[in-house]
């Protein structure tokens, strides 16, 4: 774990330097936190052990408004995670809200054997927490089947078929790295 928490600070540092907010946001270590609370025994297709990760947002975002100080949560697991939705519970690699938090599945690996991975996840996560894509760009520029994605070749694409488009390439496409560093303007 110790190399995933190293490598996502340098993923966020990265990142708020490609978005020219360097100066804007302190990266600090808050250390763990327990999610055994937040384990399913059984509900729908879950098995034991995976993690609720909307309540786990819901409760960063809880967290968040006792105390004056302003933040945003970035927690790493190693445990699966889903999102329960309407129909059906999905597993997932991450999930985000947008100006709060962002929790990533790092998995059980170590870094060096899926680290492309998960550096594209945080990246992909972190976007998501930092409001892009936005929902009011151009219609076919975005896929809105689950969330809002971006179609371009692009770290928030929905699906990890981006990763291998994407490494020697830009991380974020040029509409969402403009939405990046205007989030950071305001
Ligand atoms: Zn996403
Ligand atoms: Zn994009």
């Amino acid at each position: 774990m110790e190399d995933l928490i190293s490598i996502s600070k340098v993923v966020v540092k990265l990142l708020l330097r490609l978005a020219n907010a360097e100066e804007k946001i302190e990266i600090k270590m808050k250390g763990s936190m327990d999610l055994d609370i937040f384990k399913v025994v059984s509900e729908g297709s879950c098995w034991y052990g995976q993690l609720n990760s909307l309540n786990i947002i819901k409760y960063m975002i809880i967290d968040q408004s006792v105390g004056s100080e302003d933040y945003y949560s970035f927690l790493l697991t190693k445990d699966d995670l889903f999102l329960p939705t309407k129909n059906k519970v999905n597993r997932v690699g991450g999930l985000a809200r947008a100006d709060s938090a962002a929790i990533v599945n790092v998995g059980n690996s170590s870094i060096n054997s899926d680290h492309m991975r998960i550096v594209v996840l945080i990246y992909h996560e972190l976007g998501h927490m930092f409001g892009v894509p936005r929902s009011g760009r151009p219609e076919d520029s975005l896929d809105l089947s689950s969330g809002v994605h971006c179609n371009n070749v692009c770290v928030m694409r929905k699906d990890d078929k981006m990763i291998n488009e994407i490494v020697g390439m830009d991380l974020f496409c040029p509409a969402c790295l403009e939405e990046l560093r205007d989030y950071f303007k305001k």
